[in-house]
């Protein structure tokens, strides 16, 4: 049990001018393990998301992923930036796909562009991703023959057949009628079970208290309460918390 984290945040801080997005913000996430992120619009979820994978780099504080540890107030590398990103999928509320192109390549052409794979190799393994995802029969269809949450799954495909070792959800059922957000849920729900590590931000409460090891909820980009998610969700300490629990419960 004293294996190192697989992600680690240490005292990150972020500001968009003088507005202080991110203050302070420990965590810590051991392999395997599913966190989930809570708090109301505006509280820095995003955007400490974003810092982990460096797609904000963060003022101070250090982000550490797998092997790769990065000092906020010291501009990455190259090298480092690759490493780090390699380690982490990332998936968004919008699920950017190309219109132009079929699902199958949609799914490959990453791997092709980040990892140097073959248009046959990354196709073998993206028809993997996707009947995984149960949407094996899409392949050679255009996204917009499939339905929202069709095409959530297929960015989660996506993201998975570059291999990585986190995978960061940002809301990615916000976006989609309740039925189609349950077959998105559904799969990450067997990701979870499967092993992987996830930090996942969202709203669905019934997600975050089933599936998820820990919870934290933020306010103001700071870390208001973390724990187990049974007890967080249940049992909130802070006036913040149980004002924005009983707000998501009454919906
Ligand atoms: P959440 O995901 O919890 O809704 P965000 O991380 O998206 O919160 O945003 C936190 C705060 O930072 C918000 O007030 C938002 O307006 C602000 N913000 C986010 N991105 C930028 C940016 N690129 N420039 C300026 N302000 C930003
Ligand atoms: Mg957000």
């Amino acid at each position: 049990m004293n294996e190192r984290p697989v992600i680690q945040l240490e005292k990150i801080s972020k500001s968009y001018g003088t507005f202080k997005v991110l203050s302070d913000v420990d965590l810590s996430v051991a392999a395997g393990e599913v966190l989930a992120i809570i708090g109301s619009s505006g509280s820095g979820k995003s955007t400490l998301l974003r810092c982990i994978n460096y797609l904000e780099p963060p003022d101070t504080g250090i982000v550490t992923v797998g092997d790769t540890r990065l000092d906020g107030e010291i501009p990455p590398t190259r090298q480092q930036l690759y490493a780090l990103r390699k380690n982490i999928g990332m998936v968004f509320q919008s699920f950017n796909l190309f219109p132009h192109m079929s699902v199958l390549r949609n799914v490959s052409l990453a791997q092709e562009r980040t990892l140097g794979r073959s248009r046959k190799e990354a196709d073998a393994i993206s028809l993997d991703f996707l009947n995984r995802v149960g949407l094996a029969e899409k392949a050679h269809e255009y996204p917009a023959r499939c339905s929202g949450g069709q095409q959530q799954r297929i960015a989660i495909a996506r993201a998975l057949a570059l291999g990585p070792n986190v995978m960061l959800f940002d809301e990615p059922t916000s976006a989609l009628d309740p039925e189609l957000g349950l077959e998105v849920l559904a799969v990450m729900r067997e990701l979870a079970e499967s092993g992987m590590t996830m930090i996942v931000v969202t709203h669905e409460m019934s997600f975050a208290g089933n599936v998820s090891d820990h919870v934290m909820f933020m306010a103001d980009g700071k870390v208001v309460e973390y724990g187990n998610s049974k007890e967080v969700l249940g049992n909130p300490q802070t006036p913040r918390a149980k004002r924005f629990l009983r707000a998501v419960n009454e919906r």
